[in-house]
């Protein structure tokens, strides 16, 4: 049984509930009230509820919000902490050195601890209360064009209500087509709306490839007498083991509030061991005794994972096309070496509004119009800081001593370094072929097998733990292209490295003990929505798609 596809037609649809697109609503909205228009507006989210799928460190640097709210604390902005010391370590497997001298883009003092999910929770209700329509549990399911196949003239949310073979259940909805003037896409880091729309308009033409990290993160209760009570920091960052010095990432611990804090490894996705897992890798970080003396008698509450886009200046695609634009992760706006992309992304689609405002006083909403957004980026403060990081992502993924001397060059340059525009490896390129007897890097048995279930906790704990949920009778979501390659030849060259890069354990590779052939198994309901195996797998077999709006991760406190 079928329904009739519904339209609803706004001025602007904004796709993705994150700070970029939820900053440019509010701005939008600001703007228009002061130019006494009446716009339209509609933003919707494949999240159950706003906040639920977002994910960040998070340590925000203000400037941002100052200029969009400047009386934000005292209009409830849910802040966890302030930086009022950062400390920056290097870690071995037993010890540490702390530098003496943090670097100067990772200085946070004054910058405000966060949790995300909290902070676009707050935003969502202050966008709401001046007018736009927030739609929560409504993936974005393909962009919709004009007849001219170019113009962007809106999003087609997905369908509800299907079963595991695509046919419609007797309560299947079809997905809404929602038509708008200008569509705002702020998917995150590696949108799958992004994704097709270049491949139909090239928005990555001519550009370095974008590059990501995994980033898996817990907020850990702590007992009320913890390290942080007494500490004069409360920020810190940390590099070294147990990646080492060929695999780029690092560590973070920040204080939040009510005696928790953030905890989280970030991995670099160009790492080359196919044997690494990142999970493992994590717990490795968390066994530290510089970082079991901080989280020590704590308990996790939520954990999470999420890929974050670090290419930088030169994989920012085009950031108008006709009736759309593309805001925050989704156009790259991460400051890389200071590890922030809040305050870019907010900024970014404060930009949008600004643009967006003039396009509807002008009566226009296609490129030529709506190119005064690369206009603002290029006069912006996010350009000058997206742009001395340029080269960031391309020095970090060279081995030592090549990273260190391009860094170097690169601090007494402004980042121009050697060679401006370097070159870099998309990350599914990266991996090493298996060598002969080579064993896993990480999981020694005493690690994998040393879960507590308090603050040692296995990744299935990890998925309950970020109450993920997905209808198990729906169409899998992750799209295996070619399930033989996975058997013959991922395995056989790189030891079948999804079972290992997935921080959900979706992936597992299953022997049938009487024809004793392998199987991927996908357990898709244990997705977190983080991207990696889209990015990582090295032959680019896998494809994520949405699931059905409302299902995935349920985060609070991330
Ligand atoms: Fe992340 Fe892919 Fe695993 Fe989902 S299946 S958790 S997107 S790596």
């Amino acid at each position: 049984m079928t329904s009739a596809r519904e339209h609803i037609e706004f001025d602007v649809l904004f796709v993705g509930a994150g700070p970029a697109n939820l900053a440019g609503a509010i701005h939008l909205m600001q703007l228009a009230q002061k130019k006494g228009l009446d716009l339209d507006v509609a933003l919707i989210e494949k999240g159950a509820d706003i906040g639920s799928h977002a994910l960040s460190g998070a340590v925000m640097n203000p400037i941002a919000l100052k200029e969009l709210m400047p009386d934000y604390l005292s209009a409830g902005c849910p802040v966890e902490a302030t930086v009022r010391g950062d400390a920056f370590y290097i870690l071995t497997q037993r010890s540490q050195h702390r530098l003496p001298i943090v670097p100067r883009v990772m200085k946070n003092e004054g910058f405000h601890v966060i949790s995300l999910s909290k902070l676009v929770h707050w935003l969502a209700g202050i966008a709401e209360e001046m007018g736009v329509n927030i739609f929560p549990g409504f993936s974005g399911a393909e962009v919709l064009y004009a007849e001219d196949a170019t113009t962007v003239t809106g999003v087609r949310t997905g369908d509800k209500g299907r079963d595991k073979d695509g046919q419609p259940k007797s309560n299947f909805e079809p997905g809404i087509d929602i038509l708008a003037k200008v569509t705002v896409l702020g998917e995150g880091a590696k949108g799958s709306l992004v994704r097709e729309m270049n491949k139909r308009l090239g928005l990555f033409d001519g550009r370095l490839p974008q590059t990501f990290e995994t980033g898996i993160k817990e907020v850990i209760q702590l007992p009320k007498d913890n390290f942080f009570s007494n500490s004069p920091f409360n920020d810190v960052h940390t590099l070294g083991y147990p990646l080492g010095v060929s695999t780029h990432g690092g560590g973070f611990i920040y204080q939040m509030a009510e005696n928790r804090i953030s905890l989280g490894l970030v991995v670099s996705l160009g790492y080359t061991d196919p044997m690494m897992d990142l999970y493992e890798q994590f717990i490795r970080f968390k066994r530290h005794p510089l970082v079991m003396e901080m989280i020590e008698g704590g308990q996790v509450i939520e954990q999470g994972a999420r890929t974050l886009e670090n290419g930088g200046y030169y994989t920012i695609p085009k950031l108008a096309v006709d009736g759309a634009l593309v805001v925050g992760s989704a156009a790259s706006m991460q400051n890389g070496p200071a590890l922030k992309g809040i305050h870019t992304a907010m900024k970014s689609g404060m930009l949008a509004a600004e643009t967006m405002i003039q396009a509807f006083s002008l009566g226009r909403f296609t490129r030529d119009a709506l190119d005064l957004y690369e206009t603002l980026f290029e006069n912006s403060w996010i350009k000058q800081e997206i742009y001395a990081g340029r080269n960031f992502a391309q020095a970090v993924s060279k081995k030592m001593p090549a990273k260190a001397i391009h860094l170097a060059l690169q601090v007494l340059t402004g980042g121009r370094g050697l060679i401006d525009k370097m070159s870099i490896k998309e990350d599914s390129k990266t991996l090493s072929p298996l060598r002969a007897g080579m064993d896993s890097d990480s999981g020694r048995p005493d690690e994998r097998q040393n879960y507590d279930g308090k603050l040692f906790v296995d990744k299935l704990t990890g998925v309950y733990l970020s109450k993920t949920q997905h209808r198990e009778d729906q169409p899998c979501h992750l799209v295996v292209h070619d399930p033989d390659l996975c058997v013959d030849r991922c395995y056989s060259t790189y030891g079948a490295p999804c079972t290992r890069f997935c921080p959900g354990g979706v992936y597992e590779m299953d022997l049938d003990e009487k024809t004793r052939k392998r199987r991927l198994k996908v357990n898709f309901s244990n997705c977190l929505h983080c991207k990696t195996c889209e990015i990582k797998d090295p032959y680019e077999n896998i494809t994520w798609t949405c699931p059905e709006g409302g299902d995935g991760p349920g985060y609070t406190v991330m």
